[in-house]
């Protein structure tokens, strides 16, 4: 069977007619790049915010931004996207008036409140791939628009947070045999009862994600703006490269912890089916990316550095607390009844600490002690805030011994104090917790040792 590739753009590839260009170029120079998913335009000179912003903005008759303690009134958000898209089709010399007007009127479209949220989130990538097939269509390429609606990603009612239902496979893996390019909008679907549900935020990787894996591609491809995913985050530490290969797992547990480059439930399915996924630069395209595959033979301990802040831990200490079966889960428990994400749980003896999302704490500290007080009755509660957890990842790690040695030694000759650790139990990956003021210094004195001596 022919090879196919299946490449999603995000929305800085296509934040105006000059990126727009770049995505054609690059779809052209390999003739097996056949489903291209598309996001909404992303930010770029001429606006600080995305498009799918303004899009929620409008939807929720300014509080999206108002939230986010920024002045940008409904309307003003309509005329930025109605602006945008008017320029862009200008900018394109393609004929767009079509488009324009049912994008407006999409966007007064009055339906119930819960759907209508999703139905004006969606627009930005709906209508981006509208304008980028007929883009593509007055450059001579034989590309069509397939909507979700009509290629069948069927998707849960969970808006904002819909999932991809699995009558969805069988449809989507008919786009095999369609003929040209497809373009599609990434980021939403449409539910049994036919309403549009976006993914949560940063959902188009989801739809490349699906996407490649009906069709059983032979790569997925990620296009974004950066070169691929770093060792080290490069502007906390400069002359960190790009890693040129990583595993599902090891981006997973390098994704879970604060290196944003997409939306890893995305990898979920191409896993299954070990398509290998691609991270590119849409600015660079003769940059190598970052390769993520099921395997590999690793030539190094650490290949990436993690770096997570915000983090607060609850410390719990009482005599015999380790002796009382379920001490741990009454904690969590209560964690979870107020929506307290979780992330490390060391114990011992007679104490216990969890990590937790900083954030998550806010406007519920006083209660969560109450209630842990009244199920563990325990001597000392504290709430420790500020705290940075430090995370050296890699396969490689689990076949030499010593790295934990080497690692805490490099923090101690920097004067570091380790307030938490923790080891992954695949011994891929382990964390440093501790004050945030140390972070900055912890991350290079790590990097220098484990990563820039290999
Ligand atoms: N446009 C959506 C967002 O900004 C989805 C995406 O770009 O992946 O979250």
């Amino acid at each position: 069977m022919e090879d196919l590739i299946t490449c999603k753009f995000g929305g800085t590839s296509l934040a105006n007619a000059c990126q727009v260009d770049k995505v054609r170029s690059i779809v052209e120079s390999d003739e097996r790049r056949r489903y291209v998913v598309v996001s909404a335009p992303g930010k770029d000179g001429t606006d600080d915010e995305k498009v799918t912003d303004h899009l929620f903005n409008i939807a929720t008759g300014g509080k999206h931004f108002k939230d986010q303690h920024k002045d940008i009134p409904p309307h003003d958000s309509f005329s930025r996207v109605s602006g945008k898209f008017k320029k862009l089709v200008t900018d394109l010399g393609i004929e767009g008036s079509d488009i324009l007007k049912d994008l407006e009127a999409d966007l007064r479209r009055d339906m119930p409140q819960e759907k209508r949220v999703d139905f004006i989130a969606s627009r930005g990538e709906h209508y981006n791939a509208k304008v980028i097939t007929r883009y593509l269509q007055s450059k001579g390429f034989n590309a069509s628009l397939r909507l979700p609606e009509d290629i069948g990603i069927v998707v849960s009612e969970d808006f904002s947070d819909a999932r991809v239902l699995p009558e969805s496979y069988a449809r989507l893996k008919e786009l095999r045999d369609a003929d040209g390019i497809a373009v599609i909008p990434g980021y939403y679907g449409t539910t049994r009862s036919g309403d549009v549900a976006v993914f949560s935020r940063g959902g188009s990787d989801l739809t490349g994600g699906e996407v490649a894996y009906s069709i059983d591609s032979a790569l997925y491809e990620n296009w974004t703006d950066t070169d691929g995913v770093y060792q080290v985050d490069p502007r906390l530490v400069p002359g960190a490269e790009v890693i040129p290969r990583l595993t599902y797992k090891e981006i997973r547990l390098l994704s879970s912890k604060g290196f944003d480059i997409f939306h890893f439930n995305a990898m979920i399915n191409c896993k299954k089916r070990k398509i290998p996924i691609h991270i590119r630069n849409t600015n660079n395209p003769d940059s190598d990316g970052t390769l993520i595959v099921s395997e590999r033979v690793p030539e190094e301990t650490a290949v990436g550095i993690a770096r997570l802040d915000d983090v607060a831990y609850i410390y719990v200490e009482k005599d015999g607390l380790a002796e009382v079966i379920g001490a741990t889960k009454d904690v969590l428990d209560i964690l979870k009844e107020y929506s307290v994400h979780t992330y490390h749980y060391p114990t011992d003896k007679d104490d216990l600490a969890i990590l937790v999302d900083q954030n998550d704490l806010m406007g519920k500290a006083d209660v969560l002690r109450e209630e842990i007080d009244k199920a563990l009755c325990p001597d000392v509660l504290d709430m420790i805030y500020n705290i940075s957890v430090i995370s050296p990842v890699g396969i490689g790690m689990k076949e030499n011994p010593g790295i934990l040695a080497q690692a805490a030694t490099a923090l101690k000759n920097e004067n570091i104090n380790i307030e938490i650790v923790d080891q992954g139990p695949a011994q891929i990956s382990f964390h440093f917790g501790m004050q945030r003021y140390y972070a900055d210094d912890a991350l290079s004195a790590l990097y220098r040792e484990l990563i820039a001596r290999d």
